[in-house]
């Protein structure tokens, strides 16, 4: 069954999910949770758009646009073990 839902710039299509749990386990906002073997958007409204669950999601089922401020620069920096990125928020 295709499911997909959009809220924001997140959208999901559980057909793509492999169940690996990536989303869930990198996701600062418990946006996703597991069920069944697949994932399920728990709070698709908690979603900061961080964008870590699109970069960890090998199969293509997430798709967000990252916001470009800082929050969302740091929380990548973090999740690829860069050096922490400059805030130029002001
Ligand atoms: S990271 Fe992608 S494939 Fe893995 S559980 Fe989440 S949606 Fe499914
Ligand atoms: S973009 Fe960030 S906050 Fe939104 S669902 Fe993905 S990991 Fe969670």
């Amino acid at each position: 069954m295709y499911n997909s839902y959009s809220v924001n710039t997140l959208a999901y299509n559980a057909e793509l999910c492999n169940g690996c749990g990536m989303c869930v386990a990198v996701c600062p906002h418990a946006v996703f949770e597991m069920n069944e073997r697949k994932a399920h958007l728990f709070q698709p409204l908690a979603c900061m758009e961080c964008g870590a669950c699109q970069l960890n999601c090998v199969t293509g089922a997430i798709t967000v646009e990252s916001g470009v401020g800082c929050a969302a620069a740091m929380m990548r920096a973090a999740l690829l073990g860069l050096p922490e990125a400059e805030c130029s928020c002001g």
